[in-house]
């Protein structure tokens, strides 16, 4: 899908605000939903969408939901800081299939990178529940 479309509520992480696809949730707030990528690309690595948007990019998105969406996005950040120590932090967002993006409903990758540990390949390589249940509540925990 490149960046001309509309948004379809069928996808994953429409599913998953409604409560109709599980996700391993980190933090929660009225603006923000933040959950364990199902296909990390390093230990740690968590998703922060919006919650009140229909917006499949971040050009599209409704300006006063950036604010609230960013202060989310920086707040998960500083937990899976606090959580899991890494030497350096990766947050990313990708706007178009051209760009790399997969799931049309914006959302901002938190990934916690350390010195020579390769970064794994994007949205491949299924994580083990258990072990994302765990991380999960050490970031969670560090939710400030
Ligand atoms: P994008 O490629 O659109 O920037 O990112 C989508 C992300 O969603 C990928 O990193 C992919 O691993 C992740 N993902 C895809 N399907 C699911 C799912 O069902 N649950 C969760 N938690 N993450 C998913």
């Amino acid at each position: 899908m490149s960046l001309d479309g509309s948004y379809d509520a069928g996808n994953i992480f429409a599913k998953i605000l409604r409560g109709e696809m599980p996700a391993v949730k980190v933090y929660e707030d009225e603006h923000v939903l933040a959950f364990m990528d199902v296909f990390p690309q390093a230990k740690g690595h968590t998703l922060v969408i919006p919650k009140q948007s229909s917006a499949r990019n971040f050009l599209e998105e409704a300006p006063d939901v950036i604010g609230p969406l960013m202060l989310g996005v920086q707040r998960v950040a500083r937990a899976v800081r606090a959580a899991l120590n890494p030497d350096g932090l990766v947050i990313t967002q990708f706007n178009g299939a051209p760009a790399g993006q997969t799931v049309f409903h914006l959302h901002f990758h938190i990934i916690p990178r350390w010195e020579g540990v390769p970064l794994g390949r994007h949205a491949q390589g299924m994580a083990d529940m258990d072990e994302l249940k765990v991380l999960a509540a050490e970031i969670s925990a560090k939710v400030g």
